[in-house]
């Protein structure tokens, strides 16, 4: 028996099915490489759902994170410490704006979005609407309020009815955002490319429009951009490349480096909606996850990762994008956010052929498969994957193939 089949038969008696069963069990990481329990390595070009900005082991995150925990781990915000007041200076001063920000801390993306909503809804009873306007497809959490703003039906539907007052639209569509945008609208919510929906960009000049609509209409633009900011597109905050500034911005993922902290950000009067009790955290800002953030900070500053994403980025895309099968269709995305996208619905088998072949990327869609490797990964390592990708795609259409014939 393998560690793994041990390992998946204690996971099966004892976890919750929500996941399934996940094919690999990791034990440790070292840059952007990972090794099972059996001992075989694979390059992450996941790092934990564009988590592990620094790849694993970053020696700045473990010394910041060890330094920390050996001195005071956490707080509650009953008592203010300065480490969370440098890193909610840092991410409001990364904002192209001199207009008033504030920040809210909490420990995940979802934490980050049911933050923001309350914030709108605070806002929006000020001035008597309650609308918000989503996205199809868009997706912002699993708690209910987060959930209930998730443009994907088969995700909300089985646990609705909910509270709260939301239209869909169909993503990139600006005329449609136009028509469904109006005085009992409080917030638009969208993220800067659909992340989950298979990183699908929307077409340009799309936030642009979105910000004049609410502009018009007084009503608060929200950006989700959990996955989307420091760095992963190789800017702070994915909406720079757009030259827009929202209204709301809400943060996790990257910015602990694998250490759990969200943010949301209000910017002008969402920065100061929330009276003294609406809203709290205990966790949310510990002082072990704000000195990993501040770690990432610094390190991206330092090491010049946003060019350095933008760069390999680039060559990344146009390497995958040469690459010539029949199940490849192109690809699709920015920075170090890309999705393979594939001509059937077979993401499932390529992901497999993938971890076959030593590398973890992820079946995001039926038909796309995510790429969003640590930003620190080289272009040596991308081309590790390009060269592999013939292969993996062989392997996935003979599969089909064979399936196809029967046996
Ligand atoms: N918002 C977006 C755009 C996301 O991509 C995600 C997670 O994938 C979330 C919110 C939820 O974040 P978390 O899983 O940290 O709660």
């Amino acid at each position: 028996m393998s560690a793994y089949d041990e390992l998946a038969a204690r996971w099966q008696r004892v976890m919750m099915p929500n996941y399934g069963t996940p094919p690999v069990a990791l034990v440790q990481g070292k840059g952007c490489r990972v090794w099972d329990a059996d001992g075989k390595d694979y390059l992450d070009l996941l790092a934990g759902i564009a988590v592990s900005s620094l790849g694993h082991a970053h020696p700045a995150v473990v010394d910041a994170v060890s330094h920390q925990v050996a001195t005071l781990a956490h707080t509650s915000n009953l008592y203010l410490h300065e480490p969370g007041l440098r890193l909610a200076e840092r991410l409001t001063g990364l904002l192209d704006t001199a207009a008033e920000a504030r920040v809210f801390f909490c420990s995940t993306g979802t934490e980050a979005n049911e933050a923001a909503l309350k914030l709108v809804l605070r806002h929006g009873s000020t001035i008597g609407r309650r609308r918000i306007v989503a996205a199809d497809h868009g997706f912002h959490g699993r708690t209910l309020g987060a959930l209930s703003l998730t443009g994907k039906a088969s995700i909300r539907e089985p646990f609705g009815p909910y509270g709260t007052d939301v239209v869909f639209v169909p993503y990139g569509d600006a005329q449609a955002l136009a028509a469904a945008v109006d005085e009992h609208t409080v917030a638009v919510l969208l993220e800067t490319t659909q992340g989950e929906a298979g990183v699908v960009p929307p077409p340009e000049g799309y936030l642009v429009a979105a910000r004049e609509i609410c502009d018009a209409t007084g009503t608060l633009l929200w950006l989700d951009e959990v996955q989307s900011a420091i760095g992963r597109t190789g800017y702070w905050y994915a909406h720079q490349a757009d030259g827009v500034l929202p209204d709301m911005l809400t943060l996790a993922k990257g910015l602990g480096g694998g250490l759990p902290i969200g943010a949301c950000i209000g910017i002008g009067p969402a920065a100061t909606a929330f009276q003294r009790g609406d809203h709290g955290s205990t966790f949310g800002g510990n002082l072990v996850s704000v000195s990993a953030a501040l770690a990432v900070l610094d390190t991206i500053e330092a090491d010049g990762l946003l060019d350095h994403v933008r760069e390999v980025g680039a060559t990344f895309a146009a390497g995958l994008a040469a690459v010539e099968h029949p199940l490849l269709a192109g690809v699709r995305g920015r920075g170090l956010w890309l999705a393979l996208v594939l001509t059937d619905d077979v993401s499932a088998v390529v992901e497999q052929y993938a971890r076959a072949a030593g590398f973890l990327v992820n079946a995001v869609a039926p038909d796309a498969i995510r790429l969003a490797p640590p930003l620190v990964i080289t272009a040596q390592e991308c081309r590790e994957f390009v060269d592999a990708l013939p292969g993996v795609l062989a392997g996935a259409q003979q599969q089909l193939d064979t399936a196809r014939v029967g046996p």
